[in-house]
């Protein structure tokens, strides 16, 4: 029986989240932040589709500045929901934002420590507790400025943007993924400041599940419980796009925890809202789901019946029905059974198969990491992703990583075969694994390249 996680309320805005509150349904803008009137166009699309909260990435102070405008022009069009400000490297734009956004999004890999490059840093105890101070030198001013504004904040830890700090002591671990975000939270809970929400992502849904379960049982044991935002990034686009989010979020909203969620797709932010929708709606018939499936499983098989509406619907329910047991492995294969007409036994078979790749357990297409887009992306993202798939879909087994900017790319892209990640407007760098390999190349190119390059290695 479905139960939800008691956590605490966060007040954004004219909102709550966490507590007695629904869970949250929230979206990210794709466009400039500078660009008031498309931001303004792009927020009502969002909140028209039923979006509670709309977040913009701010990459300085003046991007920061115009969230100023952003939010006078929605309000007086009688747009109220909370605005959110997205922000990383620079943590004085934290600061900006926060005077004008019912809450800051910081991301502990990159708020103080530089970005990633994979090198390994050696710290003694007293040299690690020295960094520590560094951050909280800065964040105790910026919290201030947030008590002052009644501004929340998420701290968002992303798996792909991790610290070299964090990752030399503690490697690439769950226990280090979590640690990276309480590190925060004490300093949080020092300064007595509990708007506070919490989440931990990667495109990896084994990896965003087993953390996320480690926050919370971390957290718990700190005699924290703040409310939890889940989302899977770079989940990519269409029915992949779905089944991923719906497998990660889905595992976990099954079993009581998130409190707001968002789908992250390759695709127009609006189109997002419906599939989240869809998800928080399902939670009690999925996890009904979820328990007859795990009693269905013999000789490592799962069998699901399901019904649904449409086949978009049934999809998720099914994603979201097993993913928590395919992630925790209690079977690795899946058979799916359906008494919908429009749904025949082939549809049904690949999208076990989907289901199956989306837990990472039998990977039978190729698998694309590809992110949804937002202020900071440098080229055609959707135009990108629909070029490089169409010429690379047969290549089983290969892994591509699709990046609009470098703040996740690397990181995500961490095991993935190619990148293809914007470097500067129009310009793209190339990488195999983790190596970049080819710099600034004019977008123009580089499709065209990145295939040079696949096709190179395989042949
Ligand atoms: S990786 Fe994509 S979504 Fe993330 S910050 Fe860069 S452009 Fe935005």
């Amino acid at each position: 029986m479905y139960k939800r996680r008691l956590s605490s309320e966060t007040r954004v805005g004219n909102i709550g989240i966490g507590g007695e509150n629904p869970i949250r349904i929230q979206s990210m803008g794709t466009v400039d932040t500078n660009n008031t009137e498309g931001c303004v166009a792009q927020a009502k699309r969002i909140i028209d589709a039923g979006g509670e909260l709309v977040r913009f990435t701010t990459q300085g102070t003046r991007e920061a500045e115009n969230m100023k405008n952003i939010s006078a022009q929605l309000k007086a069009d009688g747009y109220n929901s909370p605005l959110v400000a997205d922000v990383h490297f620079t943590a004085h734009t934290a600061d900006v934002a926060a005077q004008y956004c019912e809450k800051v999004r910081i991301n502990p890999g990159n708020y103080v420590d530089p970005g990633r490059t994979f090198k390994h840093l050696e710290y003694t105890d007293e040299e690690y507790a020295e960094e520590l101070k560094k951050i909280e030198a800065k964040l105790v001013p910026f919290l201030n400025i947030c008590k002052e504004h009644h501004t929340a904040v998420r701290i968002g830890v992303n798996h792909g943007s991790l610290s070299d700090r964090i990752m030399s002591r503690y490697g690439d671990t769950p226990a280090g993924i979590v640690e990276s975000c309480m590190e925060f939270l004490r300093i949080f809970r020092r300064e007595n400041f509990n708007d506070v929400v919490i989440s931990i992502k990667a495109s990896n849904t084994v990896v965003m599940v087993t953390t996320m379960r480690l926050l919370v049982e971390t957290m718990d044991k700190e005699d924290m419980h703040y409310p939890l935002h889940l989302g899977v990034t770079e989940a990519g686009e269409g029915e992949d796009g779905r089944i991923k989010s719906a497998v990660g979020i889905g595992a976990l909203l099954t079993e009581g925890i998130g409190d707001t969620i968002r789908v992250s797709l390759s695709e127009e932010p609006e189109c997002e809202i419906p599939v989240a929708r869809k998800l928080v709606d399902m939670i009690p018939e999925c996890t009904k789901l979820r328990e007859e499936a795990q009693a269905s499983i013999k000789d490592d098989t799962i069998t699901l019946n399901v019904d649904a509406p449409d086949w978009e619907t049934l999809q998720l329910k099914a994603a979201m029905a097993v993913g928590a047991l395919l992630i925790d492995r209690k079977a690795t294969k899946l058979v799916i059974t359906s008494p919908a007409s429009y749904a025949s036994p082939a549809s049904l078979t690949s999208l076990a198969d989907a289901i199956l790749q989306a837990a990472r357990i039998k990977f039978t297409k190729t698998e694309y990491i590809s992110c949804p887009g937002c202020g900071r992306t440098l080229y055609n993202l959707q135009e990108t992703i629909a070029k490089i798939k169409a010429a690379t879909k047969d290549l089983v087994g290969l892994k591509i990583g699709i990046m609009g900017c470098i703040v996740n790319g690397p990181g995500e892209m961490a095991d993935a075969d190619y990148g293809y990640v914007g470097a500067g407007r129009g310009k793209i760098s190339l990488y195999k694994a983790k190596e970049c390999v080819e710099k600034n190349i004019p977008e123009e190119e580089a499709v065209e390249k990145l295939l040079e390059l696949i096709r190179k290695d395989r042949a």
